[in-house]
């Protein structure tokens, strides 16, 4: 590593961020409050991060002439959704330094490699197999058995893209109905929990990691995260280890989310790695001293990164759609409630349109009944 590379952004230098929504808009507010100036470059106009960025570029991912004057106009480039075109951060690459690198895109943008990849990093993982072809997917159920989750592996989210195999019968429209292909077979996972793990990793290698939290899907879309997760001490120390591992066989500067599977004798396995502040880690925002996305900012500025250490429990609670926003007027009056909202113009089902965390007590989440810990969220 260059001492080049090491030196910090000093105050005034721009960050530019590839994606509007709202983990740039949040990013963006963190860059702020450390003296850095943000410029945004997104497809949509008046997206959620422009709305607070220093400056913005309205163009498609594909614009070359564009994408040179955005990497012209700022000292450093990162990203907020790991669905940029891996073409995009290639053609930025040495133009600026981009942290992270168009590397890390590739293995998060692809099931397969990611599941390698967590693999070689030393974290276990559900039985997976390749399915390019029909007789593929039939090997992979004679191999792995049923039940079974079939997956497209690129452009996934939310649940997307999956089809859970439970009988033979459903192997074949189950293939019919996913695409693009090649598609990934997983072994149905028993959980007792979902959890996720944020590290964040400087330009020097010094890791930082918050602890773990448990989420809660609501049709397929994060709910709540308890933080900190209410796991043996053993599993919660592998969780944070296990993410610690992902950032450094990455050779990640900047942040990333695990999600992971909870198994009932306590044992973890990777599912999903998400290189960017996390919907899992909004919490960080109340209940640390410094957020996920300080601690991206100042990974990707070069800064040393902020101690990741709790001063609160939290349970955070996302505002989706119609029916979250409707929860608003209450949550902005509730004791102990830091509401968030991400100026969305339009509050279409299913859309995440805000969040808000309830702050409780240091440790005293453990032992909580979750009637009083989601009282009035
Ligand atoms: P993903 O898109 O991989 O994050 O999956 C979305 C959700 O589907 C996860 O949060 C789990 O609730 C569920 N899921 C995914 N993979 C599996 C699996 N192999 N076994 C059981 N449930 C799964």
């Amino acid at each position: 590593m260059s001492t080049t590379a090491a030196k910090p952004l000093p105050p005034g230098s721009t960050i530019g961020i590839l994606g509007g929504g709202q983990l740039g808009r949040m990013s963006a507010l963190a860059a702020a409050r450390l003296g850095y100036r943000c410029h945004i470059y997104a497809p949509e106009a008046d997206s959620p991060g422009m709305q607070v960025a220093a400056a913005h570029t309205v163009a498609a991912y594909e614009d070359a002439a564009a994408l040179a004057r955005f990497a012209a106009a700022v000292d450093v480039v990162t990203f907020e959704f790991e669905n940029v075109p891996a073409a995009t951060l290639a053609a930025l690459e040495p133009l600026a330094p981009c942290r992270p690198g168009v590397q890390v895109l590739r293995v998060c943008q692809d099931r397969l490699e990611e599941k390698a990849f967590l693999e070689r990093a030393g974290v276990p993982v559900a039985p997976w197999r390749a399915v390019h072809t029909e007789a593929d997917l039939a090997a992979a159920v004679a191999a792995i058995g049923l039940p079974a989750v079939l997956k497209t592996t690129r452009l996934g989210y939310d649940g997307r893209g999956q089809a859970v195999l439970r009988r033979p019968e459903d192997l074949a429209p189950a293939f019919a109905r996913l695409s693009p292909r090649p598609l990934i077979l997983e072994a149905f996972v028993p959980f007792v929990a979902e959890v996720s793990a944020i590290a964040a990793r400087g330009v020097d290698g010094t890791l930082a990691v918050y602890d773990a939290v448990e989420n809660r899907h609501r049709d397929h879309i994060l709910d709540l995260s308890f933080a900190p997760a209410r796991l043996a001490p053993a599993t919660a120390e592998a969780a944070r280890r296990h993410a610690g591992q992902v950032a450094e066989a990455l050779g990640l500067v900047g942040l990333l989310a695990l999600e992971m599977f909870v198994l009932p004798d306590g044992s973890l396995l990777g599912n999903e790695i998400a290189p960017r502040p996390h919907n899992s880690g909004h919490w960080t925002m109340d209940a640390c001293l410094a957020s996920q996305f300080e601690q991206h900012v100042r990974a990707v500025a070069g800064l040393p990164l902020a101690d990741p250490a709790r001063h609160h429990d939290a349970v955070m609670k996302n505002l989706v759609g119609p029916e979250g926003l409707a929860l608003w007027p209450q949550l902005v009056r509730t004791p102990g409630v830091a509401p968030h909202l991400y100026g969305k113009a339009e509050a279409r089902p299913g859309r995440k349109l805000g969040h808000a965390n309830r702050i409780l007590p240091l440790g005293s989440l453990a032992t909580m009944d979750d009637s009083v810990a989601l009282a009035g969220l």
